[in-house]
């Protein structure tokens, strides 16, 4: 399929060199589109990985056009029969989004530089000095999907071309896929922050813990995920909250659980899949997936970005009960679970 659509194997390539990149996006995160004229949306599937985009089909055909008017007329999320293409894809939970904007070419990142901004209350100043002279606009945070869309719908009258999403991460718009690249890069560069270097994990007291859990718990494989229990100042913003969509839907809600220095063993396994166990490294609960072990490395890498002092926002419970599909009396039940 995407042989045979034009410029799609470019967006590909694209793809695949991003999701290389775990500064980028991780796991299933993150999505590029293409469209062709006014009538096609070619968009990442959700799910599929954008590492996998020249190995794999990762891209649904929508009819781009139709999914316009929905925008324009009610709120609803695209159907299949707004898809062009056959197989069982189904279009990225953002797909509004990438409808939504003018671009030919649109790339929107889980960059760990720009969620380190997205998520302080004082973004949106830092990123307007550090993006000075590009047209860009910051959406305040909104649910994955069309509350998001209608957000960004908020700023169009902007035009920008870079979107920084609050507690969430970066879109780039293009007129192609090499400018795309091209302002993706320049963005990156211009949001680089210092990575705090942390100790290295305790993998012998991890195994112990791990062992007193009876099972239930592993060590993670991805060093990064270390970091935010062996770097004091990560472990500390860890215990504030859920920083961004994808922590919440791939390791659970908040709060984290997290283990300190004179614990020797863990409780029954909670509904999160991460334990941050302090000064010696993260557990990850037996089998979760590739997609939790990068979730959980993201939050070393943005924790890693961010001083004691920052001033971080978190998700509201109200924010984590919606990711999570939670109707009203799950989310009481969870708020009086957090209180006991
Ligand atoms: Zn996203």
């Amino acid at each position: 399929m995407t042989a045979t659509v034009p410029g799609l194997a470019a967006l590909a390539a694209l793809s695949a060199r991003i999701g290389a990149d775990r500064r980028l996006v991780q796991g299933a995160g993150g999505n590029t589109s293409l469209k062709r004229g006014a009538a096609e949306l070619w968009v990442k599937a959700s799910g599929k990985w954008l590492a996998a985009a020249e190995r794999e089909d990762v891209f649904v055909g929508m009819d781009l056009a139709a999914i316009r008017r929905g925008l324009a007329s009610d709120d609803a999320e695209p159907g299949p029969a707004m898809r062009l293409s056959a197989g069982v894809l189904r279009p990225s939970i953002e797909t509004t989004l990438h409808a939504l904007l003018p671009h030919p070419v649109v790339v929107h990142v889980h960059s760990v530089n720009a969620i380190a901004f997205a998520v302080r209350q004082d973004g949106p100043a830092l990123v307007a000095e550090r993006l000075a002279g590009l047209r860009h606009a910051w959406v305040p945070y909104a649910r994955p999907g069309l509350p998001l869309t209608r957000a960004v719908q908020a700023v169009m009258h902007l035009a920008p071309d870079i979107l920084l999403l609050g507690n969430h991460g970066l879109v780039i718009g293009a007129r192609d896929t090499t400018a795309a690249a091209a302002l993706l890069d320049m963005v990156e560069a211009r949001l680089a922050l210092p990575e705090r270097t942390a100790p290295a994990a305790d993998m012998a007291r991890l195994a112990a813990i791990a062992a007193a859990s009876g099972g239930g718990y592993r060590p993670a494989t991805l060093n990064e995920a270390h970091w935010a229990a062996t770097d004091p100042i990560s472990y500390g913003l860890a215990g504030r909250g859920a920083l961004y969509p994808d922590h919440v839907v791939f390791l659970g809600a908040s709060p984290m659980p997290r283990l300190d220095r004179a614990a020797t063993a863990p409780g029954p396994p909670p509904d999160a899949a991460l334990l941050l166990v302090e000064g010696a490294g993260a557990l990850l609960r037996q089998g979760l997936g590739a997609g939790g072990e990068e979730m959980a490395a993201c939050l070393g890498l943005v924790l890693a970005r961010l001083a004691a002092t920052a001033p971080v926002a978190v998700l509201t419970g109200r924010d984590e009960a919606e990711l999570l599909g939670w109707d009203a009396e799950q989310y009481r039940q969870s708020l009086n679970a957090v209180v006991s």
